[in-house]
């Protein structure tokens, strides 16, 4: 999970660091800031939910991505021998 703050849309009313204090705080302007860039697992939701709650829509969050699925190896037909009559190939 990646968290951003976008300052130009940030309106500095802290309800990042109010709602997910182990996650967000405030510059000295009132800017909201990412202090724990890698959250915890358990931390996930409630860094979505305060990215929706954001006044300012200035939080975004970029999930990881999933690990790609594995290759199903199917059972493939047997190559026709040699003298099939192509009639009975499938
Ligand atoms: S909740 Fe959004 S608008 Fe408010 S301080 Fe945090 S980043 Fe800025």
């Amino acid at each position: 999970m990646e968290i951003r703050i976008d300052r130009d849309k940030c309106v500095s009313g802290g309800v990042c660091a109010m709602f997910a204090p182990q996650i967000f705080d405030q510059d000295d302007d009132g800017v909201g800031v990412v202090d724990n860039t890698a959250p915890p697992a358990e931390l996930a939701a409630a860094v979505r939910s305060v990215a929706w709650r954001c006044p300012g829509h200035a939080i975004s969050v970029h999930e990881d991505e999933p690990d790609p699925p594995r290759p199903v190896h199917q059972d493939q037909p047997d190559p026709p021998r040699p003298g099939t009559p192509a009639s009975a190939r499938r």
